[in-house]
């Protein structure tokens, strides 16, 4: 299968240092930002640094070395903010929009890590 990515969406000319961004971490594979448009006290994307354009493309094409270090930038920006659940945290919502349904604004697979308030159900009643 090969998923369509295009180049010039905003992630990827921060990913190339053409536009700033407030960085929160940064490993190998995977950088995490603060959202410029927070709906929480804490609002965090966490994208990989490779050609992904959506959550599926990323879980079925990226090598696990870059799985893993996603993962764990996840884990560690949680508890960073101290949100963790049984850590002394309240918890936090991961959402991954992929495509027209889920109203995905930028076509670099990304995860928003939002936390610090009630977040309330995840879809409307
Ligand atoms: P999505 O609808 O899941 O694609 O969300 C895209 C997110 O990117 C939104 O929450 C925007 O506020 C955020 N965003 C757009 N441009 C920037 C930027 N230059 N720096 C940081 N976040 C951004």
């Amino acid at each position: 299968m090969s998923y369509p990515y295009d180049d010039q969406n905003i992630f990827a000319k921060i990913l190339r240092g053409e536009i700033p961004s407030t960085p929160l971490m940064e490993t190998e594979h995977t950088l995490a930002f603060s959202d410029i448009a927070p709906q929480a006290p804490h609002h965090v994307l966490v994208i990989p640094k490779g050609s992904y354009a959506t959550y599926d493309h990323f879980a079925l094409e990226a090598s696990e070395a870059e799985i893993v270090d996603f993962t764990r930038v996840v884990g560690r920006i949680a508890a960073e903010l101290g949100v963790q659940p049984g850590q002394g945290g309240t918890g936090f919502r991961l959402i991954s929009n992929a495509g027209p349904d889920a109203i995905q604004e930028v076509p670099h697979m990304h995860v928003h890590l939002i936390a610090g308030r009630p977040l309330g159900r995840i879809l409307p009643e």
